[in-house]
């Protein structure tokens, strides 16, 4: 059963101050096993945001003066405090977002990583140096930073994204104003909270938390220099646009539909184990979620028995519980939507070969359950093979060759992560090479990213940026060129050549 409540009063922290919203408005952040509030915080307005942009770029000039391995030391103090407080945000996250245990402490573990590892490069942050084409002339180039940046977040890691956004915008030298899901400001204000601990200064990173209002108050904002996004197509792309009107330098992380090819001479109990873990872990709630298995005839059967054994078996209940398997949806909203697009598959003629239906589970009756659910006989071009749903429900699509998989994994607008089960080398090789997507798996889910190495989609999924690995560095920071010419006299480059 589920811990006793004690509401939680949530404020903004602006400049260093933990403070209430100018509206006195507030939004309350529920516990979706249960639908007890567990905080109320400020759902803020434009007046709240400007307060913490100004906040920002007060504080910008002297961070940015700060050496970047200084900044840094503060990172490193951070992990340090994310290592020691694991267990309790994970608690807490669970009980703000519903994921089980194992995963919450993932998810702060994440944290964990990206910081350590983002903290390593306030002693690199390279540029480089190359020759001239002149005598008696320097050239190299560096890494700037941006001003106040625009730090935009999704419920379903509500630690582990915003800190692959707010420590690289750190360490580069921005200042942050970061408006966290309204889902998961709890969450978000420990981690701010606990940034600011470890001695991050006043103004540096500023939080206001609230919904739609206030995230597009920080889009609009004139002194905005860069907005990272990360949550659906529909949201990111209406940024995006807002943005492109300014000049606004923005960052998109969105919506996926990944798929998992599944070639007869796959191993299928690996096959079981790892997509039942794509499909159903953080309750399909992940942008990197399996939401398709493509499959050759010769194993379809053998795929969905296996699988939907599996879903079936799964307990699913409280995150807190230690024999929970899977936790709630994170919304009766997101509950709902997952309903609508089973409902829709009904229509489209898929049969569902196991779940389908809302879960009351015993104890837990006024919580955001919905059973672990595979669509049999999907076509690629459905509804529910193209949209994402974002819940525990995963189609299968048969093929009937390699290409034609490749096609149907390719076929949707989004991009962000694949893979492939096979054990013959050609068809994974060519896998790696034919699938649009930022990220490929062979032998594995379409889950399990690590910090060190670029994150990120293509097409509708992405534009172009990436987070996570030495590239992030290129959102947070601009490029300056620099000659320094020594020679005494005019060089004219390009004219002068003798
Ligand atoms: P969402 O788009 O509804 O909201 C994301 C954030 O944007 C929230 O903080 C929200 O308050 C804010 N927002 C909403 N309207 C806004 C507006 N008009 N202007 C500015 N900000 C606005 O997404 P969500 O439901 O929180 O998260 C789920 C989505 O996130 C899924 O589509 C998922 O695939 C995606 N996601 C993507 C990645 C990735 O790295 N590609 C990672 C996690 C989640």
């Amino acid at each position: 059963m589920s811990e006793p409540v004690a509401v939680t009063q949530g404020r903004n922290y602006i400049g260093g101050r933990w403070v209430e919203s100018a509206s006195g408005r507030m939004l309350e952040s529920l516990d979706p096993a249960t639908g007890e509030v567990l905080g109320l915080v400020p759902d803020s307005t434009a007046e709240d945001v400007d307060r913490a942009m100004r906040a920002g770029a007060d504080a910008w000039p002297r961070w940015r003066a700060t050496p970047a391995p200084r900044r840094a030391e503060i990172l490193y103090r951070a992990a340090e405090l994310l290592v020691r407080r694991k267990e309790d945000l994970a608690r807490l996250m669970t009980r703000e977002m519903g994921k089980i245990l194992p995963e919450t402490r993932g998810d702060v573990q994440e944290a964990i990583d990206m910081t350590y590892f983002i903290a390593g490069e306030g002693r690199r942050l390279h540029g480089y140096t190359t020759p001239s084409e002149m005598p008696r002339k320097a050239a190299y180039c560096l890494r700037a930073p941006l001003g106040v940046v625009g730090v935009i977040t999704p419920w379903n890691f509500p630690m582990a994204i915003p800190s692959w956004k707010i420590t690289p915008a750190l360490v580069c030298g921005n200042t942050v104003v970061f408006k966290p899901a309204p889902e998961t400001p709890l969450v978000a204000a420990a981690y701010v909270a606990l940034l600011e601990e470890a001695g991050v200064p006043q103004g540096v990173l500023n939080l206001v938390t609230g919904g739609d209002e206030a995230g597009a108050a920080l889009v609009d904002h004139p002194g905005v220099a860069l907005i990272s996004f990360t949550g659906s197509t529909e949201v990111g792309l209406q940024v995006a646009a807002r943005c492109a009107a300014r000049g606004v330098r923005v960052s998109l992380e969105m919506g996926g539909k990944n798929a998992a090819i599944v070639l007869d001479d796959a191993d299928l109990d690996l096959v079981a184990d790892a997509l039942t873990w794509s499909a159903f872990g953080t309750t399909g709630q992940r942008c990197t979620a399996c939401s398709r298995i493509v499959v050759t005839p010769r194993v379809h059967d053998a795929v969905v028995d296996r699988l939907a054994g599996r879903a079936g078996r799964l307990r699913v209940g409280s995150g807190l519980d230690a024999q929970t398997e899977m936790g709630p949806l994170v919304s009766e909203r997101q509950r709902e939507r997952v309903e609508r697009y089973v409902g829709i598959g009904h229509r489209e003629g898929v049969r569902v070969a196991v779940g389908g239906e809302r879960l009351t589970t015993a104890g837990f009756e006024r919580g955001f359950f919905y059973a672990p659910t595979i669509l049999d006989g999907v076509r690629p071009q459905m509804r529910v093979a193209q949209e994402e749903i974002f819940g525990p429900v995963v189609g299968v699509i048969d093929c009937t060759s390699l290409d034609e998989a490749f096609e149907i994994v390719n076929g949707v607008r989004y991009g962000l992560s694949a893979s492939i089960f096979t054990r013959d080398i050609s068809a994974a090789m060519r896998a790696i090479e034919e699938i649009r997507t930022g990220i490929v798996y062979v032998n594995h889910g379409t889950i399990g990213a690590e910090v060190h190495l670029p994150f990120g989609g293509t097409r509708q999924t992405g534009n172009g940026h990436r987070e996570g690995g030495l590239q992030v560095l290129d959102v947070f920071t601009e490029w300056k060129s620099v000659y320094i010419d020594y020679s005494g006299r005019l060089q004219r480059a390009q004219i002068d050549r003798d």
